[in-house]
This record gives C-alpha cells, structure tokens and sequence, in this order.
C-alpha cells in the first residue's frame, strides 16, 4: 500500500488495513498496486482473444480507424464484450435461482446462451443484448419467487451492519458471496439448537429474509479475517475472491463450500467445527473494529405501497420526483465507498427516494444511510416518520427483481423510476443493467471500462435498451434524469 490515496471511507476497513500493514498481510489494494499499469486495451475493451489468429488490439486513436485481424471495428469489440459479460451475469444469476429451488425454464437458458464463435456485427451484438436482458429479468423474478418460498414473505427489520457486528463471545460464521436461503435457514436453525451462543454474518449481499448482519462489501471481504473471530467461513458460489480462501486458509479459519453443505449432517459438522473453532479462541484477544451501524432492510413490493403512496402525494406539493435504484460493486480504483455514498447524497437532495441492494447497499448502510433518522428532511418527513428510511434495503444484488416490482407499482402511480449501477465489477450487473433497459427503466452506468462505448451507433428501434446504451456515460449527469 505504497500510494497515499485513501482506500476506503469506512472507518472499521481502515482501522484493519492498518492491521493488515502491521502484519505484512497483503490484501487486495496492495495486489491493485502490483498489477499497475493495467492494460489500457483491456480497460477500453477494444480488446480479443476469441480465437488463436489473435490475440488483437485496435489503436483507439489511429487516424485511420483499425481492423482486427478478422476485421472487427472498435465497436465491434466493444459491444461483443459488452455482450459476453451480460450473457455471462445472466448465465451467474440463472446459476444462483436453480441453487436457490428455482426451475429455469429451457427457454430461458436457451436464450442466455452464447458462443465466442458467433462473430456478429455491433448492432446485432446489442439485439442479442436486448434478448438476454429479458431473460435476465425473467431470472431476476424467478429467484424473488424462490427465496419468498424458503424464507416466507420478508418484513423490514433492523441488523447490525459493519465489523463491529462480530462477536467475541459468540462463535462467528461467515456467509461471504452468493448463499442458497435453503443453507441459511439450516444453519440458522442448527446454530439455534447448538447450545452455544452463535452469530450469523454475511458479506456483500444482505440475507433480508433471515435477518442476517451484514459485514461488509466485496472489496473489503478480506477484513473480518483480519479481526481474528471468524470461526469458520462458509463461502457462496460466487463473489467470493481466491485471495479471501487463501487468507483463511494461512491463518487457520475453516473454509467450506455452501453447496457442500446440504445435508443436516454435514450443517452439524460445520456447527461442530465453528464451536470448536470459537472454543480454542476462547481468552484470546481479538481485534474488532467498534464501527456499527442500524440497517433497515427487508422492503419488498407488497411493504412498500404505502411508502410509494406517500412519495407520490408527497410529490405534488414539495421537491419530491421519484425512484431511484442505485446499486453496484465498487472497485479498487476509486476510494471505496465514497462514489456510491455521493450519488445517494445527491439523489436524496434532489428529491428521489433511493433503493438499493448488494454491495452498494451494504456501503449506503455501513455510511448509516439505511436508518429513518439519516434523511429526515424535507420531502421525505412523512416517510421516515413513519419509520421507513428514504434509502430502502432490499436485500442482497441477486434480490433486485423485487425492485422490477417496485418499479412496476411505481408505474401504476406514475410516478418516476430510474436506475443507476454504479461502479459495476462482476459480471451479474452488467446483466442486471441491461435487465432493467429492457424492462422499460431508464438505466444509467459508470461505463468505466467500457469507455468507449458512447461513440457506437446503435439501431433506432431497440428503444429501452438503446436509450441505455445511449446513456452509458458517466453518473455524474444523472441531474438530467428527470
Ligand atoms: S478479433 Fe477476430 S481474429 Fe482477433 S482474436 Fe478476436 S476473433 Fe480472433
Ligand atoms: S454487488 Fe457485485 S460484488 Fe457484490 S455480491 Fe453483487 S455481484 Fe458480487
């Protein structure tokens, strides 16, 4: 960590990178650092290696526009990777809902599916996105329904959220990445009968239903290692980083594998191994960072009609416009945190109730912006009075399909409904983004690596989805979403 940049605005990720610093533990700003210069071909992707005539590159600024060897443009580079990432997060997020109990139907994975061989021009490159954007809402619905099976229908509630949720007195468990509700409930209701005193913590997603703390985001997944009390992490299918594995491994803490865990047994072994883990440790100090805060988590379509209702009576007679989702992962390149808290700053001050999800949502929460008290202002009174935040929580990244709904009722009502995905780094955002376009909803995105985007001609008739294409430009002008 040579570079004096501030990484992160949260107190408690900084308070253990000191830690990490202390005890020469490399984490992932200092592997940031070590990769740079990043390749500016890759950043732009204008990019491939599809095929072995390759790999190619084109000079984004040659005075005489370059080909690929087998003649792709600039755009056609673009929008192809542009396409294979959103196919990819649609292909993730399918992945998670049959995890999760759901049966995608063959019409649905048929229509995420893709080859690198099918070498199409840009514009249909951003047909076949309009087409996967569809299935990806389909999924999106799909994994809404397969959770409200498992937990129930979820009301708001109040967890704990950032490193000071760990417990010294309790044994630990970790939930980092993408975890099926099925392998939530069971280890809820197993770590409830153990006898011992158990705490359940998840990193990046919010479980709504189960009323999970939330830890911290995907960049800073390393750091509760770093307190020494997690007793055993349990890591998802996804959104998890080798790096994290590797340090748990180095110092000890058991790792397993959620789908592993699908039998009653083998949720008795991993209570087993936690207790253990929690008694060896036991007189041993840690180091937990103090930083706590209230996340207000758990709205849904059918809780918030009536928050809906107030915004849009709200609406006729003060500065009050409409919905905003605001989501995303963040990324080491910026400080973390810091953007998506900025935006949700900005919205709220220019009159738009925000909704969030994900590791976005988990730095709103970490920032207390999840709480009724934060936005008490203006506009919003007649919300929070009533106990709801004006930044609504709805769960973890893959839980966004409550969101379509949302948006739908919002409709209803007329009023209006934007979405930003800012900072996007896996792939299921990208998809997400692209789920939201074809879904009719205005989506603006960081375009970040895909920098050169902007430049493309895109069909006419496409209309959501090239309105967001359109739009691929930096959040900064979201003032103009009105
Ligand atoms: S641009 Fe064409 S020739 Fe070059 S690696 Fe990709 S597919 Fe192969
Ligand atoms: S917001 Fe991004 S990094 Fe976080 S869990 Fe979702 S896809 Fe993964």
């Amino acid at each position: 960590m040579k570079e004096i940049r501030k990484k992160s605005i949260d107190e408690a990720t900084n308070e253990l990178l000191i830690r990490a610093y202390k005890t020469k533990t490399d984490v992932i700003w200092d592997r940031a650092e070590a990769a740079q210069p990043q390749c500016g071909f890759g950043r732009l992707s204008i990019c491939c290696s599809d095929c072995s005539e390759g790999p190619c590159r084109v000079n984004p600024f040659a005075v005489v526009p370059q080909l690929t060897v087998c003649g792709r443009t600039q755009e056609g580079l673009v929008s192809h990777r542009l396409l294979k990432r959103v196919t990819d997060g649609a292909v993730a997020l399918a992945g998670l809902a049959r995890d999760f109990g759901a049966d995608v139907e063959s019409g649905v994975a048929q229509a995420v599916y893709m080859t690198d061989d099918g070498m199409l021009a840009p514009a249909d490159n951003v047909a076949r996105m309009a087409e996967v954007g569809e299935a990806a809402a389909k999924i999106l619905l799909l994994i809404r329904a397969a959770k409200e099976r498992v937990y129930g229908k979820t009301e708001p509630g109040a967890v704990a959220v950032n490193m000071g949720a760990l417990r010294a007195d309790a044994a630990n468990v970790v939930l980092m990445g993408h975890v099926a509700p099925q392998i939530v409930e069971a280890f809820r209701k197993a770590a409830a009968k153990s006898g011992v005193p158990f705490n359940l913590a998840a990193v990046c997603g919010a479980e709504a239903g189960a009323g999970l703390s939330v830890l911290t985001n995907y960049d800073s997944q390393e750091m509760p290692l770093l307190t020494g009390a997690v007793d055993l992490l349990v890591v998802g299918s996804q959104c998890v980083m080798p790096a994290t594995v590797a340090l748990a491994k180095a110092g000890n803490t058991a790792v397993m594998v959620s789908a592993s865990l699908d039998t009653d047994r083998k949720i008795g072994e991993a209570i087993q191994v936690a207790t253990q883990a929690f008694e060896r440790r036991s007189g041993k100090s840690v180091q937990i960072p103090s930083a706590v805060e209230r996340l207000h988590t758990g709205y849904t379509a059918e809780n918030s009609k009536q928050v809906l209702k107030a915004l849009k009576e709200e609406s006729a007679r003060s500065f009050v416009k409409g919905v905003v989702y605001l989501g995303g992962c963040g990324t080491v390149a910026n400080t973390q945190d810091a953007q998506i808290v900025q935006t949700a700053e900005r919205l709220l001050s220019e009159g738009y109730l925000v909704v969030t999800a994900g590791c976005a949502g988990a730095a709103l929460a970490k920032a207390g912006m999840c709480r009724p008290e934060y936005a008490v202002r203006e506009g919003f009174k007649n919300i929070t009075e009533i106990g709801v935040p004006a930044v609504l929580h709805i769960g973890s990244c893959h839980d966004v399909g409550e969101f379509l709904a949302i948006a739908q009722n919002a409709k209803e009502q007329s009023i209006p409904v934007f979405a930003i995905l800012q900072e996007i780094g896996r792939n299921k955002i990208w998809s997400t983004a692209i789920a939201f376009a074809a879904k009719g909803i205005r989506t603006y995105v960081d375009a970040g690596e895909m920098g050169s985007l902007p430049e493309m001609k895109l069909p006419g008739e496409l209309l959501p989805l090239s309105e967001f294409l359109k739009f691929i430009t930096k959040s900064t002008e979201v003032a103009t979403a009105r």
